[in-house]
This record gives structure tokens, C-alpha cells and sequence, in this order.
């Protein structure tokens, strides 16, 4: 079977950073799989669904009108690679993540990436729901003001509005909602290598996954 590189671990824990520079070290696909949450949100809102409409969110999700190109991403012919990052659609993702009929409605579009010659996938439940048979596995994460920092400095760096204290209170509020859910929660897999990524740079972990897929 095609390889699969699976990155699990919290908001702003850097696998975003750290799964693309790792695919484009081995030539392989990469799959952002937040990503497709925060698109489902961001179409179910212009849609004026709410995101607590089980039903109708995940009609949202199934005819979702997606292309990825490059770090660039188009929801129905319209580029909303930034607009996705915003917090609104952050919060929203994170709700919208919580149904389990939106969950299924995404599982064949990921699985779709699992192409040669191989894929890094990031997400929440790439390792135990999207690809259980992904090797090697890993657990990246860091301290929530770590996290908070990281992501206020994306913001900044793409002229987003942000706010330090409101961003760390919404990462706390998200992860405790992504740990607690019923489906697909938010944990470190026991055959996951855990990566603590709160004094280390970016750098350090690429070259420690490049490692581990070589051995
Ligand atoms: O990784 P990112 O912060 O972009 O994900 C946004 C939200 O989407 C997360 O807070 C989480 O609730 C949800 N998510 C998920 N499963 C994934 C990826 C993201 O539930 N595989």
C-alpha cells in the first residue's frame, strides 16, 4: 500500500508547518485536513446553516466544492486559503468537528490523498480514524501559550486581526472541545511518538520525523 505519514496533535502544535516541510522533503501528497473542516464551516455559515444542524452541515461537507493547489486552497472558485484561518472559522471547524454524520461525509475525500508515492496527513484523527494502518505515527504538541504565540505571529505575519489573550483562551476552549467529543477525541495513540515541540523550532522536528520515516 502507499505510505502514510500521520501528524495528530493539537491547534497551533506546528504540524501544520511541520507536515508540509516533511512531504515536500519526500516528494510526497499532503493533506491538511483541518483545512476541510474550516471549509465546511465557512460553507455551511454562508449558507446561513447553523453549525449545530447535524443534517444539514453534513450535506454541506458531502458537496463541498474544493481544490487544493500548492498552500492555496478554493472553496467553490473563490480563493479562501487566508479567510479560512481567521478565528470564526477556526471555532466554527472545531464545532462543525463534533458531528460525527460531518465526520463521515469527509472520510472518503481524505482518504482520496493517499496517493504514490505517499502522503503526509495532519490532523486529529489521522492515525486512528482516517489511516489506522499510517506508519510512522506521530503526537506533535506544546504548551497552549507556545501555541497562542505561534498562532498570533501567523496572524500578524498575514495582517489578521489578533488578540493574545482572546487567541489563548479560544485554543483552550478548542482543544478542550476536540478532547472531550465522542468521536474521534483529541489523544495521543499509544503506537504515536510523542513530539513536544514548546523549546524546540520547527527544524528540529522535521529533521526528527525525516528520522524516524527512514528507519
Ligand atoms: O488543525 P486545525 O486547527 O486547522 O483544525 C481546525 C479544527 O478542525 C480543530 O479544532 C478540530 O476541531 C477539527 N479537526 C478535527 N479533525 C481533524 C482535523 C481538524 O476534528 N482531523
Amino acid at each position: 500500500p502507499v505510505p502514510v505519514v500521520a501528524i495528530d496533535g493539537p491547534s497551533a502544535s506546528g504540524k501544520g508547518t511541520v507536515a508540509a516541510r516533511v512531504a515536500e522533503a519526500l516528494g510526497y501528497h499532503y493533506l491538511d485536513s483541518g483545512s476541510l473542516y474550516r471549509l465546511v464551516a465557512l460553507a455551511a455559515m454562508r449558507a446561513g446553516v447553523p453549525l449545530d444542524d447535524e443534517g444539514r452541515v453534513a450535506r454541506e461537507a458531502a458537496r463541498l466544492d474544493v481544490r487544493f493547489e500548492g498552500a492555496r486552497v478554493w472553496l467553490s472558485g473563490e480563493d479562501v486559503t487566508d479567510l479560512i484561518r481567521e478565528e470564526i472559522c477556526s471555532v466554527g471547524a472545531s464545532r462543525v468537528a463534533a458531528l460525527p454524520a460531518v465526520r463521515d461525509a469527509l472520510l472518503d475525500r481524505q482518504r482520496d490523498f493517499r496517493r504514490a508515492p505517499g502522503l503526509v496527513a495532519e490532523g486529529r484523527d489521522i492515525g486512528s480514524v482516517i489511516f489506522p494502518d499510517a506508519s510512522p505515527k506521530f503526537f506533535l504538541t506544546a504548551s497552549v501559550e507556545v501555541r497562542a504565540e505561534r498562532r498570533y505571529k501567523q496572524l500578524m505575519e498575514k495582517g489578521l486581526p489578533a488578540k493574545l489573550e482572546s487567541l489563548s483562551k479560544d485554543l483552550a476552549e478548542r482543544d478542550a472541545r476536540d478532547a472531550a467529543r465522542t468521536v474521534a477525541p483529541l489523544k495521543k495513540l499509544p503506537d504515536a511518538v510523542l513530539l513536544e515541540t514548546s523549546d524546540s523550532g520547527v527544524e528540529e522536528a522535521v529533521a526528527f520525523v525525516l528520522n524516524e520515516v527512514g528507519r
